[in-house]
């Protein structure tokens, strides 16, 4: 798609950062996203949680060891980092600067924890967005999914998707996700918006100087 301001001035990347519980949706606005956009790649993150099938090593996830992945945080190899349910799961640095510095933009699935300690690091270039689902029977209804599991594993998913809203409050957009293409078009505006930032847009001062020749 054509985006006359970011054609043609050069301006720096911005990390965009999509939370929410699991059954908000985010998952396919992140994909839509990406299939879309080709300003913006996904940050692989480092886990030590297991594979799950259907997985790919390098795309969704690099799965490590949890020796490697400590000999990684001494090596301070990471933005951030953080436990989530009881795995490591940690954002790399490599790659993600050189891609800000070209202008092209990083798409983050971290929980709170990591949005915070991103946040901190880098405030300047993080954008937080989190995903809220419509109403807590959707939630229920949507964690439910294919009915094979016990009334107690649901439960246990509803009581962490329901920790997780409680840090709605450390965004910057809060989007609620009723139906996914309004959802996903409002998430697309938050991204143009802020492409277009004047401290962004780093291609400015030469342009205005231009245009304010005499
Ligand atoms: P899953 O194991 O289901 O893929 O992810 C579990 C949780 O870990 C999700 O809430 C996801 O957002 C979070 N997560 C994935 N990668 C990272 C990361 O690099 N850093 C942090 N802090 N959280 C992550």
């Amino acid at each position: 798609m054509a985006d006359p301001t970011t054609d043609t001035l050069h301006r720096r990347g911005l990390m965009f950062i999509l939370s929410s519980p699991s059954g908000a949706g985010k998952t396919t606005i992140a994909r839509k996203l990406l299939a879309e956009d080709a300003e913006i790649a996904m940050s692989i993150s480092v886990t030590t949680r297991p594979m799950r099938p259907g997985e790919v090593e390098g795309k969704d996830y690099f799965f490590v060891d949890q020796p490697t992945f400590d000999r990684m945080v001494e090596e301070n190899a990471f933005y951030e980092w953080a436990h989530v349910f009881g795995n490591c799961y940690g954002t790399p640095k490599a790659h993600i600067r050189e891609r800000l510095k070209q202008g092209s933009d990083v798409l983050f699935d971290i929980d709170w924890q990591g949005t915070q300690q991103l946040h901190q690091k880098a405030q300047a270039d993080v954008v937080r967005v989190f995903i809220l689902p419509p109403s807590v029977e959707e939630l229920g209804r949507r964690l439910a999914g294919r009915g094979t599991d016990s009334a107690e594993v649901i439960a246990a998913r509803m009581a962490r998707a329901q920790a997780e809203i409680s840090h709605w409050d450390g965004y910057d957009y809060v989007v609620i996700n009723d139906e996914v293409e309004s959802c996903f078009a409002k998430v697309k505006q938050i991204l143009a918006a802020e492409r277009m930032r004047r401290t962004r847009q780093t291609g400015l001062i030469d342009f205005v100087r231009n245009l304010t020749r005499g």
